[in-house]
């Protein structure tokens, strides 16, 4: 039976009210005093200290539906979106949590209750992992719930990796909670390519991902040792768009109600009469994730989270215009949004102008070098021998146009080619050291903000023209 994306959310918080727990509003995608992570990426974000223990809550189970943003640090799906039927930069998460109180047996019942009975997913279609290792999540899958042994895989290590590089191994950081994790799959069918999880051909989009339940039973020493909790918790994650997709019998995140109406709005906008394009897509999924960046108190810049919400912006902006979009066309998608978004959509409501305003001004700066810029870039790319865009190209790009790197790649994409991105970031470095010599400018080259746990990725930096993609890696 159909169900609205909007129904999806309301069935699973008010299944987990009933189940005792807490609804909590989701919180900004600028996490609070959590300086370690770029932009939040998934609902356990805003628990993080109660699931430490630092910060004391009035219960001990939560659920919400969570906006979050993957478009950049550890978790960068910004690469994917428009080639893949399953990725956003900008999604919900749905999620329940247990700080202390139920542990694996409960949170897999809700689950499976929830999928199977609330919203009535055929059973033969879902496929369920376990870390390799996870025995008592392999018996409760199996003879509690029912699920043959042959649906049930098991998942390890990445080849000559830690517990903790496997997508079946959740960590915290690098001390602290962790434990392994067991994945929710659904089967779409043969017609589309992809294997199970665990197979070569996972990557496809056949078997889907759309439930994570972390079984929060470790504390990790400095030494790397692991000692039991003594009061294990649950966090899950699950994508609303992908739900809505098997609701709504469609396989592609794109072709859910929210990004059917999205897509009609950026199509009648610019002008544009085939509805599959790529293009659409990318625009309708940048759209969502400017709009409630700047809701949150993101502004384009050249640096931090600001630059990435740029890039963003231009990448948009660059879709549209291949898509024949005269003048501004972009800030005008964020009404419609607002209204699309359902009660997800209320804080956009609220700031409907101001969020109009800031795209409209990045939108129309950029729109002055954009076509003198992909000027360039054509004639660039049809001198190319070989299949890779040198550097120097990518910067002159990026210094004189305002083309950030990723842009330029997308293009490059586009027409079989990459982009040398050592070359570029020797460019970049030149032009710092330069920079530092001349010292005339304003902007610290060396100054990055820590996001992701401090672990890899740990900012932008910026010039006074434009700004940087590059990422700087501490690991
Ligand atoms: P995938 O393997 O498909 O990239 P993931 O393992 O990275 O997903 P998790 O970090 O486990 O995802 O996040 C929990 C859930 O959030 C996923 O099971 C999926 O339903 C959803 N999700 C994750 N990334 C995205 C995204 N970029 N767009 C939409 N939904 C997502
Ligand atoms: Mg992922
Ligand atoms: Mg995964
Ligand atoms: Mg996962």
């Amino acid at each position: 039976m159909y169900m609205s994306t909007d129904e999806i959310r309301t069935a699973f918080l008010k299944f987990f009210e009933s189940k005792g727990h807490q609804i909590v509003p989701s919180s900004s995608l600028v996490p609070a005093n959590d300086p370690t992570l770029l932009f939040t990426n998934a609902g356990m974000n805003q628990f993080k200290d109660t699931f430490l223990g630092i910060e004391k809550r009035d219960y001990s189970r939560a659920t919400s539906a969570q906006r979050c943003v993957r478009a950049g640090g550890k978790h960068n799906d910004l690469e994917n979106v428009g080639f893949t039927a399953r990725h956003h930069t900008f999604f919900e998460m749905l999620g329940n949590f247990s700080f202390g109180d139920y542990f694996k047996q409960d949170a897999i019942q809700y689950a499976w209750e929830f999928l199977t009975e609330t919203i009535g997913l055929p059973t033969e279609k879902l496929l369920v992992t376990v870390y390799k290792t996870d025995d008592e999540a392999f018996d409760i899958w199996h003879n509690t719930i029912g699920v043959p042994a042959d649906r049930i895989v098991r998942i390890g290590d990445k080849e000559g990796g830690k517990p903790y590089e496997s997508d079946n191994f959740w960590q915290m950081g690098d001390t602290g909670p962790c434990g392994p994790c067991s994945e929710i799959f659904y089967d779409h069918g043969d017609h589309i390519w992809g294997g199970p999880p665990g197979s070569p051909e996972e990557d496809g989009d056949r078997f889907i991902e759309i439930w994570n339940i972390v079984f929060m039973q470790f504390n990790r020493q400095a030494d790397g040792t692991m000692e039991n909790l003594p009061k294990p918790s649950v966090d899950t994650g699950m994508g609303i768009e992908r739900i809505a997709a098997i609701k709504q019998n469609v396989h592609s995140n794109y072709e859910i109600d929210v990004f059917q109406q999205l897509i009609k709005q950026v199509a009648d906008n610019i002008g544009v009469d085939d509805l599959g394009n790529q293009s659409l897509r990318v625009v309708a999924d940048h759209i969502r994730s400017c709009a409630y960046l700047i809701v949150d108190g993101v502004m384009p810049s050249n640096e931090g989270r600001g630059y990435v919400l740029r890039r963003i912006i231009r990448r948009a902006v660059r879709h549209g215009n291949k898509l024949g979009a005269k003048g501004a066309f972009f800030y005008k998608l964020v009404g419609p949004l607002a209204a699309i978004m359902g009660t997800a959509g209320e804080a956009l409501r609220e700031q409907q102008t101001m969020v109009e305003k800031v795209l409209k001004i990045e939108e129309e700066n950029f729109g002055r070098t954009l076509e003198r810029g992909m000027v360039m870039l054509e004639e660039a790319l049809d001198k190319v021998q070989g299949d890779v865009l040198d550097g120097e190209t990518v910067f002159k790009l990026y210094d004189t146009y305002g083309f950030p790197a990723d842009l330029t790649n997308d293009v490059a994409r586009e027409r079989g080619y990459r982009i040398d991105e050592d070359g570029f970031e020797a460019a970049m470095e030149a032009q710092r050291q330069r920079a530092r010599e001349a010292g005339q400018f304003g902007t610290d080259y060396n100054q990055a903000i820590k996001v992701d746990h401090g672990s890899d990725f740990c900012g932008y930096t910026g010039t006074e023209g434009e700004g940087s993609i590059t990422e700087i890696f501490v690991d």
